[in-house]
């Protein structure tokens, strides 16, 4: 029996070291948790009621073991509305943390330990005190006074609210979280089991579990700080605010490995769930394909940056607006970054849409006369600036009235599609090619000579000549008759150009049509194909 209570007071004493040990890790973790002060408190004072404790039971005299029992109460009275301050922090309630609630928590405890230092003179904490009868080593019972059952009270509500508080909030928690959330509820609830079990005179003994207890929570408190980023947690309420958000949110920490993300976030990237934490950010977004990574990749941490992205989920193409800017700590330093996912496809594709209505001809899929002529003023620019040449065709399509005529608007709108194909395998990249009025289309073909334009509508005049447009009532043979001018002299404006090429089109229709004929210096040549 004597070793055993000497086994005891190792384990004891193991727990108040521990403790400590608690109480230093959480003072030296960089922290943004709020609830961190009263969590050291909660720990200091558990150090001090357990090394309290250790040397009341290595006392022998009454003397020596009252006055251990003094030291423990600076502790004791103090670790319950401290964990529960800490929850209150946790769970999001910091804003209930006032002066007046601090206040309340705290005179009892404190009433506690000075009547606990001054029981000798009215014994309202203890009754009395004695040396149990036939234990092994001196132990001591207590008949509670008042004020026991008023400071008893204080800690087991306390422990019960703490409890009750989680598991309120356990429902809202992100899985991440409710292992802290688990380790916290064992905190309070192990103790507040130990010292049931003890008032109920259940314990072996009749000796006080909860120092012996506490150091299992310690570790367990110690391990989640170390393993599982405990005290580093947003509390709820800014959790669910997070949470709740439409925009994705990536946490990350100075090496840019990911500590947090939304529920929003999860539907933005391909396999983001919990077991992405603690892995680089850049892994998050390789579903997402290569511009995403580069971004992440080459996105400086340190500056507030913004960038429109386009990414796939589940198969659909999704756009997005990356803003990534550095996130500091209370003190200034920098404690990673966050990067926050704007979905704008909807915005992307509506804007698309209607840049496609106002330069894209609805029925050729072509550019319309607008844009044709936008595009190509800036293509004169440049060729009159760098003294290139540029030339510009005009075709219109012969006798167009009549085939609308014979086979109906509809099979007129399929020849236009069909001339459309067929310009479209001679016209060459850096060429703009539009519809410049009904069965009119026109090509700015920049870096190309009058003669080099003359052959490529010469072979787009042929090409149309020898096809067909498909008809219910059999194919329709169109043909096309074409004005060439190119932009020799200077200064020249597109409408000039055009009119000169209008000049060599008409040409073309008077003689004959399905024809082609230039326009240079002024006078109109029929083309002779070489
Ligand atoms: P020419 O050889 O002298 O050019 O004779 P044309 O019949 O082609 O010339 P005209 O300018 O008299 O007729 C052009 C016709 O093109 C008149 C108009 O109804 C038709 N047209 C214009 N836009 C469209 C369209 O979008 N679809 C269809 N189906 N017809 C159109
Ligand atoms: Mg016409
Ligand atoms: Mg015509």
């Amino acid at each position: 029996m004597e070793s055993m209570i000497s086994n005891y007071i190792i384990i004891v004493s193991i727990s108040g070291v521990l403790s400590a040990l608690l109480a230093l890790f959480a003072y030296y973790r960089r922290t943004d948790f709020s609830g961190i002060n009263a969590f050291i408190l909660s720990s200091i004072t558990s150090a001090i009621y357990t090394f309290g404790f250790a040397l009341e039971l290595s006392g022998s005299t009454m003397q020596e073991i009252g006055f251990w029992v003094k030291v423990e109460y600076l502790g004791m009275p103090y670790i319950a509305p401290s964990s529960l301050i800490m929850i209150m922090h946790f769970v999001g309630l910091d804003r209930l943390v006032k002066k007046g609630l601090l206040t309340a928590l705290y005179s009892i405890p404190f009433i506690s330990t000075v009547l606990v230092w001054t029981n000798d003179y009215h014994h309202l904490f203890y009754q009395s005190m004695h040396f149990r009868e036939g234990a092994p080593t001196p132990l001591i019972d207590i008949v509670m006074g008042p004020w026991y059952i008023v400071q008893g009270s204080l800690t087991f509500g306390c422990m019960l609210a703490g409890m009750c508080l989680i598991l309120w909030q356990w429902n809202r928690m992100k899985r991440v979280y409710r292992r802290q959330m688990l380790t916290i509820f064992i905190g309070q609830f192990l103790p507040a089991l130990g010292a049931f079990l003890y008032l109920m005179n259940m314990t072996p003994y009749g000796m006080d579990p909860v120092p012996v207890i506490m150091s299992v929570t310690s570790t367990l408190y110690i391990w989640a700080i170390l393993s599982r980023g405990m005290l580093t947690a947003a509390p709820i309420a800014r959790e669910n605010l997070f949470e709740s958000m439409r925009d994705g949110v990536l946490v990350t920490d100075r090496k840019d490995t990911l500590v947090d993300y939304n529920r929003a976030a999860t539907e933005m990237l391909e396999g983001l769930d919990s077991s992405a934490i603690g892995r680089p950010l850049a892994q998050m977004f390789l579903t997402a394909g290569k511009d995403a990574v580069d971004y992440v990749m080459n996105s400086d941490p340190l500056l507030s940056e913004e960038s429109e992205l386009a990414w796939n989920i589940n198969g659909e193409t999704s756009y997005y607006q990356v803003r990534s800017s550095p996130v500091q700590k209370h003190d200034g330093h920098l404690a990673g970054r966050m990067i926050m996912l704007i979905d704008v496809t909807e915005r992307t594709l509506l804007q698309a849409k209607l840049l496609q209505l106002a330069t894209v001809d609805s029925l050729t899929g072509i550019y319309n006369r607008t844009h044709f002529m936008e595009r190509s003023r800036s293509l004169l620019e440049e060729a009159v600036g760098s003294k290139r040449p540029l030339s510009i065709i005009l075709l219109d399509i012969d006798f167009f009235k009549s085939i609308n005529d014979r086979y109906g608007h509809q099979y007129g709108d399929t020849a236009l599609q069909h001339i459309v194909g067929v310009c479209s395998k001679h016209v060459r990249e850096g060429d703009i090619f539009g519809r410049y009025g009904g069965e009119e289309f026109v090509i700015c073909l920049p870096d190309t000579s009058l003669k080099q334009a003359a052959l490529l509508s010469e072979a787009i005049r042929d090409s149309i000549e020898h096809s067909e447009v498909y008809t219910s009532s059999g194919p329709i043979h169109v043909t096309a008759s074409f004005g060439v001018a190119e932009a020799f002299r200077e200064p020249i404006s597109l409408e000039e150009l055009l009119s000169e090429a209008d000049h060599a089109l008409y040409s073309s229709k008077r003689n004959g049509r399905n024809t082609v004929h230039l326009s240079s210096g002024g006078s109109i040549t029929p083309l002779t194909p070489v």
